[in-house]
Order: structure tokens, then C-alpha cells, then sequence
């Protein structure tokens, strides 16, 4: 899955992409939003005013999101914080974290492995207990952003800000008309999914609050203690920390494998997000089961998913050939050399300079131009015979006369270097005479048969200054 937007030509070749039905579930569904009617005008079309501003918020979120955890802060101050609680309250919010992050986006959103119905499950209980709504919800939106990433269809772009991709999108409401299309037919067949959406409510106040006020409780008589740390602060803190994947994620670090779009890896991002911090890795291989692809980085998650597959619960990991990924690394390499080497000054391009007559390059040369001519390319060195590591006279010996013998050799054996700051003092070309090679050179520039970038720019490589003629080797130090 390309993670740029798709053009017309990406579709053309996924026709059953082009013909899928409406994600929008249908009337007759049992999953359909009963007060949505999507031929009402929806509020998020009209601007927010004084008036009208109470509607775009969506209320519920606030209440999940700020509301709640608000209460759970205050309620701490006055709660007593037990060991066993704070033990309890720290592997809970691991174990929702990874229903969201192995179970809800690794398994679900990207199918980057299969799970056994216990596994699935699982995953769907803690995941329901992160309180960020249903997987299907989840995934559907999901995908949405890896398909549209950056554009107007991905639910929580960055370009709309930070704040946005965090939450923002939680906490106003959003036309769905405005998501891109996604196709999460599979979802719709597992049962586990379907179930899970159907009972959504009832598996967050279960899973996500009275599940580990319970353990608290029961375990070790601390009932109130483990409903505001395991319960409230916990969903609070696994919700930011999973947050920071569509926010973070998309704002802090290196771009190593492309950086046409926004996601990037950092550790920090990884620390924080049970390991999906490699997120520029994840966008360009999404259904790769890894995010991090190196032993020693950090990713919980694909820790857990490697555990659970040594423990027969799941199988078909996926994973992309290191082949593929290097490849996609080294063109991004590619391009970052392409444009550090344009921003450097390589001389005019042969096939721009003015041609001078060998008479006139000898007249100019005489009347005091530090003109010299090597390879039938003339080079104004007037500014650099003080500079001249081989000293002045050794210089101004070549000054109106063709040099190439003496600059490849027959003096001096130039090194590359020295070839490369002639080619900045590059005056004109000699028509006939001398090397009749530079011709060639010119014309092969013109017509495009020179090293060029993807960008089109010119490459010189080492070695290969048009002023380098290897037959006038002769026996003098290399350089
Ligand atoms: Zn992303
Ligand atoms: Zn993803």
C-alpha cells in the first residue's frame, strides 16, 4: 500500500478498489449510526459562530477524552496510591496498550498477521478497554489515513496541525462524507469485530473500568484505588501515548525511507507508543508486522506478536524482504545526495560556454588574462596562480599554451580534486585543434548523454572531469 495519494494510473490498476461499495455502513446494518442521515446537511458544513459552536463539538469525546480523565486527576489527589495498584494499573496499561497497537492497528488495520479466535479476542477485550472506540471504527479510519495520508481525506492529517492529529479530530466533529474510502470488508466477516462493535458500550465500561476496578478490588481490597489509576488515569495515559502515533509520529524524527509525506521514525515516539515510532518504516511497508527493524530498537509490539506466535496463537507473520526495504532506503539516500550535490558549483556546463579560436585564447593570453587551456577547455586562473600548491611559476608556464599534457602528467599528475576546482574557473571552449574530445563531451552533455539525477541535474563523478585525459599519462608523481 503506497503511502503518497493515489493517481488515476495507481486506481487503474485496482479496479476492484474503484467499484467497492460505500464504507458507510447501510441502513439495514446493524452497525450503522442510527442518527446519521447523510443527505442532511452535516454541521461541519456550516462555519463556527458564536451560536453555533456547541454543535460542532462532539460531546462525547470531550467527556471520554478531557472529561473523565480531569475527574481522575482531581480524585488522585485524594486517593491513596498502593503498590499493588500502581503494579496492576502500569500491566494493564501494557496490555491495552497492545490491544490497540498489536491488536487493533497490526492485526486489524493492516492484517500484517492472522490471530487464533483466543488471541483475537484478547486483543479485542484490552483493546476495547484503551477506550478509543470499536476496531472496526478504529481500522476503518485507519486505513483511511494510510491511503490519503496528508490529504483532506485522512482523518487526522498533520498539515491540519499538531493539536488536530492528536485529538483534535476526537473533539470536534467530522464530516464523514470528508474520509476517504476504505475497503474493510474483511473486518465486517470476523466475528470477533463485528461483536465487539455490536457491543461496543458495554465492552468499554467493562473492559476499560470496572475489569480492573475489580482486579484491584478483589486481588487486594482497593476497589476505589484501582477504579482511578487502573481504570481512569490508565485509559488516559494509554489514549495520549496512542494519540501521539497520528501527532508525534507524523512530526518528530528522520525520514529514511521517503520523505515525500509527512511520517517519520524517532525513538521517542517509540517509547511512548509501545514501538510504533518507526512510523516512517511503517507507512511505506504498513502490512510488514514489524515497525522497527533492527533487534535493538524499541517495539513492544512486535515483541509481543513474535511471543504469541512462539505460543501457537499466531501465525503468517508478515514481513517484507530486506532487499525491498534497503532498496527504498538507499533511493531516499539517493535523493538526499542529488540535492546536497546541486547546491554545490561544478563550472558551466561545457556545451554553455562561448568558443573561442585557439589565436584568440593565445592573444587574450598574451595581452595578461591568466588564461590556460587544458583538454580544449580554457580556465581563467588569473585569481589563483598565488594559490597555486605547485607555485607560481609552475602555473603561469601553462598560461597561453594548450596545458593538458602538464596538467595530466606530464608535469604534475592532478588529483581529483584539482580537477574538479578547475572546472569552476571554466571560460570557453577552443573550436578545432587541440583535443578534439571536448567536442564529443559537449555534445554528449547537450543531448542529455551525461550522468543526471532524477531531478535532471548534472553529475560529475570523481575521476570523470572532462579536463582528465587518461592517454597523456605520462611518468610524472601521481598525485
Ligand atoms: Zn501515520
Ligand atoms: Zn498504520
Amino acid at each position: 500500500m503506497p503511502s503518497h495519494q493515489p493517481t488515476a494510473g495507481m486506481l487503474a490498476v485496482k479496479p476492484d478498489y474503484v467499484k467497492q461499495p460505500s464504507p458507510m455502513a447501510k441502513p439495514e446494518e446493524p452497525n450503522r449510526n442510527q442518527a446519521y442521515e447523510p443527505k442532511k446537511q452535516h454541521i461541519t458544513e456550516s462555519p463556527i459562530t458564536k451560536t453555533n459552536w456547541y454543535k460542532h463539538v462532539n460531546w462525547l469525546n470531550v467527556t471520554l477524552i478531557v472529561g473523565i480523565p480531569l475527574y481522575g486527576l482531581v480524585q488522585a489527589l485524594y486517593t491513596p496510591l498502593r503498590l499493588n495498584t500502581a503494579i496492576w494499573a502500569i500491566a494493564y496499561y501494557f496490555a491495552t496498550g497492545l490491544g490497540i497497537t498489536a491488536g487493533y492497528h497490526r492485526l486489524w488495520a493492516h492484517t500484517s498477521y492472522s490471530a487464533t479466535l483466543p488471541l483475537r479476542a484478547f486483543l479485542a477485550f484490552v483493546g476495547g478497554g484503551a477506550v478509543e472506540g470499536s476496531i472496526r471504527w478504529w481500522a476503518r479510519d485507519h486505513r483511511a489515513h494510510h491511503r490519503y495520508t496528508d490529504t483532506e481525506k485522512d482523518p487526522y492529517s498533520v498539515r491540519k496541525g499538531l493539536v488536530y492529529s492528536h485529538f483534535g479530530w476526537m473533539l470536534m466533529k467530522q464530516n464523514p462524507k470528508r474520509i476517504g474510502r476504505t475497503d474493510i470488508s474483511d473486518l465486517n466477516e470476523d466475528p470477533v469485530v463485528v461483536w465487539q462493535h455490536k457491543h461496543y458500550l458495554k465492552v468499554v465500561l467493562f473492559a476499560g473500568l470496572i475489569f480492573p476496578t475489580l482486579v484491584a478490588g478483589i486481588g487486594w481490597g482497593d476497589y476505589f484505588g484501582g477504579f482511578i489509576y487502573a481504570g481512569i488515569l490508565r485509559i488516559f495515559f494509554v489514549q495520549q501515548a496512542t494519540f501521539c502515533v497520528n501527532s508525534l509520529a507524523h512530526w518528530l524524527g528522520d525520514q529514511p525511507f521517503d520523505d515525500r509525506n509527512s511520517p517519520r521514525d524517532h525513538v521517542i515516539t517509540a517509547l511512548v507508543t509501545l514501538g510504533e515510532g518507526y512510523h516512517n518504516f511503517h507507512h511505506e511497508f504498513p502490512s510488514d508486522y514489524r515497525n522497527a527493524i533492527e533487534w535493538w530498537q524499541y517495539d513492544p509490539t512486535k515483541w509481543s506478536i513474535w511471543v504469541s506466535k512462539k505460543l501457537g496463537l499466531a501465525f503468517d507473520l508478515k514481513q517484507f524482504r530486506s532487499n525491498e526495504i534497503e532498496k527504498g532506503r538507499i533511493q531516499q539516500q539517493q535523493k538526499k545526495i542529488d540535492q546536497k550535490r546541486a547546491k554545490l558549483d561544478w563550472g558551466v556546463p561545457l556545451d554553455q560556454l562561448p568558443v573561442l579560436e585557439w589565436d584568440d585564447y593565445v592573444e587574450q593570453a598574451k595581452n595578461g588574462r591568466g588564461l590556460i587551456a587544458v583538454a580544449g577547455v580554457v580556465h581563467d586562473v588569473s585569481d589563483f596562480i598565488n594559490d597555486h600548491p605547485g607555485g607560481k611559476a609552475m602555473i603561469k608556464s601553462g598560461i597561453g599554451k594548450d596545458a593538458t599534457a602538464m596538467f595530466n602528467g606530464g608535469v604534475y599528475m592532478h588529483s581529483n580534486a584539482a580537477h574538479n576546482l578547475l572546472s569552476t574557473m571554466r571560460v570557453g571552449v577552443i573550436r578545432g585543434g587541440c583535443e578534439v574530445e571536448i567536442w564529443k563531451k559537449a555534445q554528449q552533455e547537450a543531448k542529455g548523454e551525461v550522468f543526471q539525477d532524477a531531478s535532471g541535474q548534472r553529475i560529475m563523478r570523481a575521476g570523470l572531469q572532462p579536463t582528465k585525459v587518461l592517454e597523456n599519462v605520462a611518468s610524472a608523481g601521481a598525485a
